[in-house]
């Protein structure tokens, strides 16, 4: 039976901004939500960068952020994530795109969903353009409503493509790039086989839209990273294809859905059970993102009040009878109602401890806004490794030597809560250390420290591995980023 255990909460997109409609406020600030009210007066409260700077607000990168998997670093396209999730296997020199139904009136993005079609309408469709291009360079794998996949040849993955759900009402904007041409004749050509299938099952799917591409990305297993098991349960492929990447086993939890009919008390149900005989467990619900996709604000208000009745309220009891547990809960993107699509917007993230209180605050966007946002991928292992100095600065140091070249480090915890670290480091075995000087201070901030190690801080020195080749390979910050999907 595991010591102690972890909680995952993701609301989806459920960090927002002020509405008009709301009077200035947003859904966090006006849902009526006793117990997360409870849980967040008493546990770290801050605010997040889960979306790296100049990278897609998808939640394929949110996610994997959430699981502390830098997307910077891991991050390949959101189609080879949800084919992992879907059991499609993809060959080193293949691309997977995804493919949405779509419904596209006169050059405008009418519906990125197709009228939110069933699988079980969308299941001929797919059949039908694998039947009409079964000569052609591609293979169709049906998923989930309007979420499919096409599998192309890797050369064919060399494309900015404009996600549908960032064109809704508006003229379409073709892809472009040097597979472009390859991709704009397959959607076009898609039209008569769509519209024809569509219209057979009674539903306004028109065409398909390629977007997201990617080759299949390589995770280090969840168990090993972090030395804790577990499981997830989410309704979207993309998060259960996380789960199969970094082995964490995925629940099937029958009711649940991407939509406002979601069975939260079975997730919740599941993650509780599952936590009797495993470390972690992470509980995805999309129906805040949902929402703010369709600019529904009721829908959205609905669905943080069901997280916290049929989720939070119960969840914390049951985690009191099990024993000590932490949760970290935090969106992977905002999904503004006003924009009716994602934001790269820092977010609200919350940290609880049920061995240790923390003097809290409201987990509302407006009661973060002036804290300096933490890189998001940062949060679970620190949530892990809460009140640990060494397994954290073992952490930091992993992360640091990713960017720079050294072989020891020495850190010395100074102020407590995002302020900074000292930090010298050695170039070579035996040499001297470097000037003292801060770090990361947003990666540094801690809490935890302030309680355990008293106003001097703590030193660790922690010797690096030079029998990899992580330390003068890998790009610095920054460097040579690819922000395109794929
Ligand atoms: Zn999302």
């Amino acid at each position: 039976m595991p010591d102690v255990r972890y909680v995952v909460l993701v609301p989806d997109g459920c960090a927002d901004r002020p509405l008009r409609a709301l009077d200035g406020r947003t859904p966090l600030e006006v849902s009526v939500t006793p117990h997360l009210d409870a849980l967040s007066a008493r546990s770290e409260v801050g605010r997040a960068a889960v979306i790296p700077d100049g990278m897609p607000p998808g939640s394929d990168v949110g996610n994997m952020a959430i699981l502390g998997y830098d997307p910077e670093e891991f991050h390949t396209g959101r189609a080879p994530i949800e084919a992992a999730a879907m059991g499609v296997e993809l060959a080193p020199d293949e691309v997977a795109y995804r493919c949405n139904l779509v419904t596209v009136d006169d050059d405008i993005m009418v519906d990125f969903a197709a009228g939110h079609l069933s699988s079980e309408q969308a299941v001929p469709i797919i059949e039908a353009l694998s039947a009409a291009f079964a000569g052609d360079d591609v293979r169709f794998h049906a998923g989930v409503e309007y979420r499919h996949l096409a599998v192309l040849p890797g050369s064919a993955g060399d494309a900015e493509c404009v996600p549908p759900h960032d064109l809704t009402g508006k003229a379409v904007v073709s892809p472009t790039g040097a597979s472009a041409p390859t991709l704009i004749d397959l959607m076009e050509r898609s039209r008569p086989v769509v519209a024809a299938a569509a219209e057979r099952v009674d539903a306004t799917a028109n065409q398909i839209w390629l977007w997201g591409q990617g080759r299949s990305p390589v995770l280090a297993d969840f168990a090993q990273r972090y030395g804790v098991e577990g499981r997830l349960s989410s309704a979207v492929d993309l998060v259960r294809g996380l789960g199969v990447l970094t082995g964490l086993g995925v629940v099937d939890v029958p009711g649940a859905t991407a939509g406002f009919d979601n069975d939260y008390g079975g997730q919740r149900d599941a993650c509780l059970t599952s936590l009797e005989d495993r470390d972690f467990f992470l509980l995805h619900v999309e129906a805040t993102d949902e929402a703010g996709h369709q600019g529904l604000v009721d829908e959205k208000v609905n669905a943080l009040e069901r997280w916290d009745s049929e989720i939070i309220g119960p969840l914390v009891e049951g985690l009191d009878r099990l024993g000590p547990h932490r949760i970290l809960m935090m969106p992977d993107h905002a999904t503004p109602l006003e924009m009716m699509t994602h934001s790269t917007d820092a977010v609200p993230y919350l940290i609880f401890d049920s061995e240790r209180d923390t003097e809290g605050r409201p987990y509302t966007e407006s009661a973060v806004a002036n804290l300096p946002p933490v890189p998001g991928h940062t949060l679970l292992p620190r949530m892990l490794s809460r009140g640990q100095l060494t397994h954290y600065t073992e952490f930091v140091a992993e992360q640091w030597s990713r960017h720079f070249r050294f072989t020891s480090i020495r850190l010395r915890a100074r102020q407590p809560l995002f302020r900074s670290w000292r930090c010298r480091v050695r170039h070579d075995p035996g040499g001297s250390f470097s000037k003292t000087r801060s770090w990361h201070p947003h990666v540094c901030a801690s809490g935890p420290f302030r309680s355990q190690h008293g106003n001097g801080g703590s030193s660790k020195e922690i010797p690096q591995r030079t029998d990899n080749n992580s330390q003068g390979t890998r790009r610095h910050h920054g460097e040579g980023r690819d922000t395109r999907p794929g």
